[in-house]
Formats: C-alpha cells, structure tokens, sequence
C-alpha cells in the first residue's frame, strides 16, 4: 500500500471555493487542502462487497469482462452505491454479476487490496446462500460458474479475492481434519 500516492486521486481546485488545491499536513499526513478555505479533501479506500456462495465445496467465479483484468476470475463483487447498505451491495452484484438472488449468513472477512492502478478497496466479504435465481453472466461477466477450490478456472484477479480463497481452502482442511 505504501506506493500508493493519494495526491494522485486529489481534486485541482476547491469544490467550496474554486482556489487552487495544494497539500497541507493533516494529522500526520499530507492531505490535499484548499490553498484559500479550508477544506481538507479526505481521499479513503472505496468500499465494495464480495459474496462467498458454495455448492457441495465449489465455489461460484465470475470471469471478467472488462479491464482491469479482464479475462481473470474474481468472486461476484462490486463496488457499494452512495445510498446503500452494504448488505444490498453485495445480494445486488451478485444478482447482477451471476443472475443467482441470495441472502446473507455471515461476515467472513474485510480485507484492503487494491484496485490497479491505484485505487484503494476496502473488500467486504460475505457469505451468503442461494434463494433463487438461475445461473447466467450477467452484463460485466464473460462467464460464471460453480468451481473446486483445487480446480479454479483460471488466474484470479485480485489479491483480497485470492485470500478468501485460501482461508476457504483452509476453512476445509480443517473441517475434514477434525473428529
Ligand atoms: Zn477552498
């Protein structure tokens, strides 16, 4: 996360005033600032959703359409509206992303990644169960299907995304592991 430079992300001129932007420390960090008022732009990660959903220990993938990655695997997933719950977003990617309708039954994990080039995700990953539906790719995916944790249809695009995959894989070794 280091690399990541903030002042890349920030506004040209003040949405209050209209001035000229420039930085200004900012408990500890170099903030984009109003070079006149003073507003302070915060610049955070942007929060999106991911769904966990199984069937019989395969689990549902989503092929990318459209950059970045395009091609490569991800869980259904996407980035939260303005006006909505988290909880929305994620039954709604995925109902967009794979044509399944689904209701939560656990928090699994938040993990921070980054969307290349440089935009920073706070992942939020949920686990849910099917409810109806039926599987199709939905407008931004090229393909969707139910996978084996040992026999992934391809690369998966994002480290967060690869990380939920390995806990689920550890999740199993532990569950066929125990009495
Ligand atoms: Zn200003």
């Amino acid at each position: 996360m280091s690399d990541l430079d903030p002042l890349r992300h920030a506004h040209r001129f003040c949405p209050r005033c209209g001035a000229a932007m420039t930085t200004r420390p900012d408990n500890g960090l170099m903030r984009p600032a109003c070079g006149e008022c003073a507003y302070v732009q915060y610049l955070n990660p942007a929060p999106a959703a991911a769904a966990i959903i199984l069937r019989e220990g395969r689990l549902c993938l989503v092929r990318r359409k459209y950059p970045p990655k395009e091609g490569l695997w991800t869980l259904p997933a996407g980035f939260q509206e303005y006006d909505e719950e988290i909880e929305a977003c994620v039954v709604r990617e995925v109902r967009e992303e794979t044509g399944l309708e689904v209701e939560i039954t656990g928090l699994f994990a938040a993990h921070t990644g980054v969307l290349p080039p440089d935009r920073p995700v706070l992942l939020v990953v949920y686990r849910v169960r099917e409810t109806g539906g039926s599987l199709q790719a939905g407008d931004d995916a090229a393909a969707v299907g139910f996978y084996g944790l040992d026999d992934l249809p391809g690369e998966i695009a994002f480290a967060a995304h690869r990380r939920v995959i390995a806990a689920l894989r550890a999740e199993r070794g532990r569950a066929k592991g125990s009495p």
